[in-house]
């Protein structure tokens, strides 16, 4: 199936070994895709798509918090494919701190690469997908944002992601006429790298004693959400949240 056949697709925050968007992007392209890998470092931009594949595909440097590198980067995919049909809002960083510990600095920096990045990513790309009357954009918010944390990430990290879920859905209400759908997915805990090695086996064991599925989830669990929210057989949903945790938050 060629699900997203001749899309054009950013993904912020792609470039991470064994990251969400890295596998968003593989998914992605084996159902039809070009990808565009936008994270912080070019060469490794680069690197990871070239991984993916020699063809339809491109690595671009974008610091998300910053409005000019994040417009710089759409341009470069507009000069090169002259469209932008699905934003992936992906990047992201957490930092394991407890309330009275956040410093201004902390706030800054995981509020800044999740909301901000999501609302300025959003901005370079919404013009484009209006003029096409047609587009997607879908957010790594977190379960973290529904159930205050706990898992890994402060209560900053938190904010951060219930912030982009309330961002996604006043987006999604503005641009439904264009016909552009704004969804968010929340996953729960997923072995990628962005713990930094500081999750333990014995936080991993305590944490599966409430995970009905029993299992933790790979990024491959969360790309296939991604695909759903990405394509057509989405075509009526949008302003939703599709929880991609293995149970472990329900209501
Ligand atoms: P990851 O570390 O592999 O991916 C995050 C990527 O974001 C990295 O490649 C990093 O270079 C990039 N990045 C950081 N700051 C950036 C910036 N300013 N501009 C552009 N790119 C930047 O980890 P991951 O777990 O795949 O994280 C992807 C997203 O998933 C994040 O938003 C994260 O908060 C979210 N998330 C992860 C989990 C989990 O358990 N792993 C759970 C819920 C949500």
């Amino acid at each position: 199936t060629q699900l997203l056949d001749n899309k054009v697709c950013i993904i912020t925050g792609g470039a991470g070994p064994r990251g969400i968007g890295k596998a968003t992007a593989r998914l992605f392209h084996q159902h039809g895709a070009t990808v565009v890998i936008a994270d912080l470092d070019e060469e490794k931009s680069r690197e990871a798509a070239a991984e993916i594949a020699a063809e339809r595909t491109m690595g671009v440097a974008c610091d998300v918090t910053d409005k000019a590198s994040c417009e710089t980067a759409v341009k470069a995919v507009m000069e090169r494919y002259g469209r932008v049909d699905v934003l992936i809002n992906n990047a992201g960083i957490t930092q394991p701190l407890k309330t009275l510990e956040i410093s201004p600095e902390n706030y800054e920096q995981v509020t800044d690469v999740s909301l901000r990045g999501m609302l300025y990513m959003s901005q370079s790309v919404l013009p484009h997908m209006a003029e096409q009357r047609g587009g997607a954009i879908v957010n790594t918010s977190s379960v973290s944002a529904q159930r205050g944390g706990g898992i890994f990430g402060g209560p900053h990290y938190s904010a951060a992601k219930a912030g982009m879920l309330g961002l996604a859905k006043a987006m999604a209400r503005e641009y439904g006429q264009y016909n552009i759908r704004i969804n968010s997915v929340t996953p729960g805990l997923i072995q990628t790298d962005i713990t930094g090695g500081k999750l333990t086996d014995e936080m991993k064991t305590q944490i599966l004693t409430g995970i009905p599925l029993n299992r933790l989830g790979d990024a491959q669990d969360v790309a296939k959400g991604f695909l759903f929210l990405a394509s057509d057989l989405s075509s009526y949903t949008t302003g939703a949240v599709l929880d991609i945790n293995g149970g472990m938050h329900m209501y």
